[in-house]
């Protein structure tokens, strides 16, 4: 009942701005999975992609994948009048003190930059990772084909560069591939660092690890659901604010779970065939990805990935034993499913690099009273302001209200103890920003 009320909500929008949802289809339906199956061929040919293997053969290794995945982003910033920047982001990885860095090297990430109309340094990012691994994450020479680990992230992160390159945004658009995910993350550290000392303005990342399974080691079969796992609150939170969080709440709604939020709501509204699936932890238990170095930044980032893995099929030399075929192979992964998930991720970031800023300085009061009063700073291109509320145990902004181009508002009759509420910039196409929950807390 909770998902037809939200979706009921989002069709009023829709019916009010259909020109521009008919773009978004358009991106959808642009999506191919024969290319996703051919880049993932091409990855997975190239043998090892361990970070620290062959970096001198054109034809086996990293330096021949992330040369090959350098040149694809350049043909199609070609196609597109130059409107992609490519070049490669490195930092020096040493042995000594990693005790996972089998030998001193070069973490190359490949970055292609469609640079916004608008506002050229505010960023959405959507990543894969170039790097594959064997059984022994320290063995680089063994084949590791990594079709699904993560050669399926890196082909839809190509994929939505030729689909969305078709197109201009106010924002920028980053398409990167990351390497080293395999040994420590290095390759997201290097690239989130890189974005703080540039100054990046992100507005979220979007990390794609393993989207190309559909059968689960649990015998599940399902080419419909998919996670989004997004931490609670950001770890660079003061200590003050941790504070204040008690009084005031909060502690699921930092900045990574309302973009995982937005991921969700655009997926339902446009993709309603699909069944994404926030998870409310950083991800998996134990196990890691390249959005957290983002998240260690302060940065918001998410994981977008498939709802059931099998084990049997990653991080695995390819053998069989006891009847159980063992390697990440092409034959495992589900192209169409694959192609699903970067939908998602296009439409994301279609919507994002179209939608105005966030509001600024949001501020809540209405302790003890019978209405819920609102601040906050206008933003430029924003045509207004939508008020979010939910119940305290929902996951998703349930209710909605459009207050126009006003800086402040009043609802009336609800009462501030029973609910959640953020605010969100709509801009003049009906793209909205990310919901920002209240930073302040005023009264009078
Ligand atoms: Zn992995």
């Amino acid at each position: 009942m909770k998902h037809l009320i939200s979706f009921s909500l989002c069709f009023i929008t829709l019916t009010a701005f259909s020109q521009t949802s008919q773009k978004i289809y358009n991106i959808i339906d642009a999506v191919s999975s024969d290319r996703i199956q051919k880049d993932i061929q091409t990855l997975v040919n190239f043998g090892t992609r361990n970070t620290f293997s062959d970096t001198i053969s054109d034809t086996r290794g990293i330096g021949a994948a992330r040369r090959w995945i350098k040149s694809e982003f350049e043909a199609i910033s070609k196609n597109c009048g130059n409107c992609i920047d490519v070049f490669y982001q490195k930092d020096f990885v040493t042995k000594s003190g990693n005790r996972r860095v089998p030998h001193d090297a070069w973490v190359v990430n490949v970055v292609a930059i469609q640079k916004g109309t608008k506002y050229p340094n505010r960023y959405v990012i959507m990543s894969g990772d170039i790097d594959s691994r064997a059984s022994d994450t320290m063995d680089f020479t063994t084949d590791a084909p990594g079709a699904n680990d993560n050669a399926s992230g890196m082909a839809g992160t190509i994929e939505a560069a030729r689909v969305l390159s078709k197109y201009q945004f106010e924002s920028s658009i980053i398409y990167v591939g990351l390497s080293g995910e395999e040994q420590g993350l290095f390759g997201g550290a290097g690239l989130a660092k890189y974005a703080q000392d540039k100054n990046w303005d992100i507005i979220g990342v979007l990390n794609n690890d393993m989207i190309g399974n559909i059968k689960g080691v649990d015998g599940i079969i399902d080419n419909r659901t998919f996670r989004i796992f997004s931490e609670p609150v950001p770890p660079t939170e003061t200590e003050r604010e941790r504070t204040l969080r008690r009084f005031y709440g909060g502690e699921v709604d930092g900045v990574s779970r309302q973009l995982a939020r937005y991921i969700y709501k655009t997926t339902k509204v446009y993709m309603p065939e699909m069944n994404p699936m926030m998870v409310y932890r950083l991800d998996r238990f134990g196990r890691g990805g390249h959005h957290r170095p983002f998240n260690d930044l302060g940065f918001s980032g998410i994981r977008i990935m498939e709802a059931h893995e099998n084990y049997t099929q990653q991080h695995q030399d390819i053998r069989e034993e006891n009847g159980i075929k063992y390697g990440d192979v092409i034959e495992h992964v589900n192209f169409d499913y694959a192609k699903k998930l970067t939908a998602v991720n296009a439409i994301n970031l279609a919507s994002l690099a179209s939608a105005p800023q966030q509001p600024k300085n949001v501020a809540i009061g209405g302790i003890v009273q019978p209405a819920v009063k609102f601040k906050w700073d206008k933003v430029d291109d924003a045509i207004g302001y939508k008020i979010y509320w939910r119940d305290t145990t929902s996951p998703t902004w349930d209710n909605s209200r459009y207050v126009g181009d006003v800086s402040e508002f009043t609802l009336d009759g609800i009462v501030i103890d029973n609910y959640f509420f953020g605010i969100a910039s709509v801009g003049k196409n009906g793209f909205e920003s990310v919901v920002v929950f209240p930073n302040k807390v005023f009264r009078d």
